[in-house]
C-alpha cells in the first residue's frame, strides 16, 4: 500500500490520474477505480513509469483499446498503462513488387490501420474489418474472424521487456500465436506487417462485405468486449451452443445474452462486473449440462 502523501507525489511527477474510473476506458463500460492510470506519449516516458513502478513495487496492467477486457468492480491495484497515445505516423517500409511492409506503433487503432491499407491498395486485413481497439491488443489476442487473423500477416513485433526495460524486435518465424491468443510476455510498442497489392476496388469491396455482415448479426449498439467465450475446437462454435440451450436474452440485473448473437453478454444500461460474471456461471452452467462442453471465456477478466 502506498501512502497517500507518496502517491500524491507520484502522480504529479509523471502526470498520472489518480483512482481513476476505468469504465470511461473499456467498451464493456465496467470497472472500478485504477489507483493511477497513465496515458504515455512515447517509448521513452513508457520505459520510465515501468521502472518507477517497478521502484515502488507496484503491479502494472496493460490496456489498449480497452474492448476484450472485463474490470472488476473495485477496480485495479497498482498502475494501469493505456497505449492509446503511442503512435506515430503508419508507414510503409519495404515495398517489393507484390509485398509491402507496413509499420505501425501499437497504440494505433486497428481501423486506422485498416484504413491506411485501403489507402495504399493492400490487401491482407479485410478479415479485420470492424474489430475494434489497438494494433498492440489485436496482436496479443491474436484477433480475427472466420476469415483470418493477425498470426497471417505479422511480420515482426517489437516487445518492450518489463523486467531489463529493453526493447527487442522478435520474426514472426519466433512468434508462438494460437487460437485468439499470442504466448509471449512484455509489451508490444511496435509492429510490421506484410501485405500484399491488390486492386482497391476488390480491397473496398471486401470491407465492405465483411462490415455489413457484422452489422446485420452482431449487437453493435449495445456496450459489450465482442465474443465472451471461446468457440470449442471441435463441433458447434459457443454462440450456437448458447442459443441452442434457449439462453438469448437471459439476464441478471443490466447483464444481458445478446438476443442477435448469444456468444455477446452486453450491458444494457448499468451492469456491474458482478453481473456480468453471474450471467457468465449461469451460461456456462447450462451448455455444460445440455452438451457436457465447458465455455472458456475470450474476455480477459483484470482486477478486484
Ligand atoms: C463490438 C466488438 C466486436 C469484436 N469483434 C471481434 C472479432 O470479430 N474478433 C476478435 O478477435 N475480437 C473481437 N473483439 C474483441 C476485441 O476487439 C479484440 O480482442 C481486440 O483486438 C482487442 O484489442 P484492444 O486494443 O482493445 O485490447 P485490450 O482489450 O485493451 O487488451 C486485450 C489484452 O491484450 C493486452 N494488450 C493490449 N495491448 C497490448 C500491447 N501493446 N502489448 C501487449 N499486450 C497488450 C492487454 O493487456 C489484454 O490482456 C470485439 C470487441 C467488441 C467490443
Amino acid at each position: 500500500m502506498i501512502a497517500k502523501k507518496t502517491k500524491s507525489a507520484l502522480a504529479q511527477k509523471f502526470n498520472l490520474l489518480v483512482d481513476e474510473p476505468l469504465k470511461n476506458y473499456t467498451s464493456f463500460k465496467i470497472g472500478g477505480p485504477a489507483d493511477f492510470l497513465a496515458l504515455p506519449k512515447s517509448k521513452t516516458e513508457l520505459i520510465r513509469l515501468l521502472k518507477e513502478a517497478d521502484h515502488h513495487d507496484m503491479p502494472v496492467t496493460l490496456f489498449g483499446g480497452g474492448t476484450n477486457l472485463l474490470i472488476g468492480d473495485k477496480g485495479i491495484r497498482g498502475l494501469v498503462v493505456i497505449t492509446k497515445h503511442l503512435k506515430s505516423t503508419i508507414r510503409i517500409i519495404d515495398k517489393k513488387r507484390a509485398k509491402t511492409t507496413l509499420y505501425t506503433e501499437s497504440g494505433e487503432r486497428l481501423s486506422k490501420v485498416c484504413q491506411f491499407a485501403i489507402n495504399h491498395s493492400l490487401s491482407g486485413l479485410e478479415f479485420s474489418a470492424g474489430i475494434p481497439g489497438s494494433i498492440g491488443g489485436a496482436i496479443k489476442m491474436n484477433a480475427g474472424t472466420l476469415s483470418g487473423d493477425m498470426s497471417t500477416i505479422v511480420e515482426t513485433i517489437e516487445v518492450l521487456n518489463q523486467e531489463t526495460f529493453k526493447v527487442k524486435t522478435l520474426h514472426r518465424q519466433s512468434l508462438d500465436f494460437s487460437y485468439r491468443k499470442l504466448h509471449q510476455k512484455g509489451f508490444i510498442v511496435a509492429a510490421t506487417l506484410k501485405l500484399t497489392f491488390e486492386d482497391p476496388e476488390k480491397i473496398k469491396h471486401i470491407f465492405k462485405q465483411n462490415l455489413a455482415k457484422r452489422n446485420a448479426t452482431q449487437p453493435v449498439s449495445f456496450a459489450s468486449a465482442g465474443c465472451f467465450f471461446k468457440n470449442p475446437t471441435q463441433g458447434k462454435p459457443a454462440g450456437e451452443l448458447i442459443e441452442k440451450s434457449g439462453l438469448k436474452g437471459m439476464r441478471v440485473n443490466d447483464a444481458m445474452v445478446s438476443d442477435i448473437h448469444a456468444n455477446y453478454i452486453v450491458n444494457i444500461n448499468n451492469a456491474t462486473c458482478e453481473d456480468i460474471l453471474l450471467l457468465k456461471q449461469k451460461v456456462q452452467e447450462a451448455v455444460s449440462q445440455k452438451y457436457h462442453i465447458n465455455l472458456e471465456t475470450e474476455v480477459r477478466m483484470e482486477g478486484e
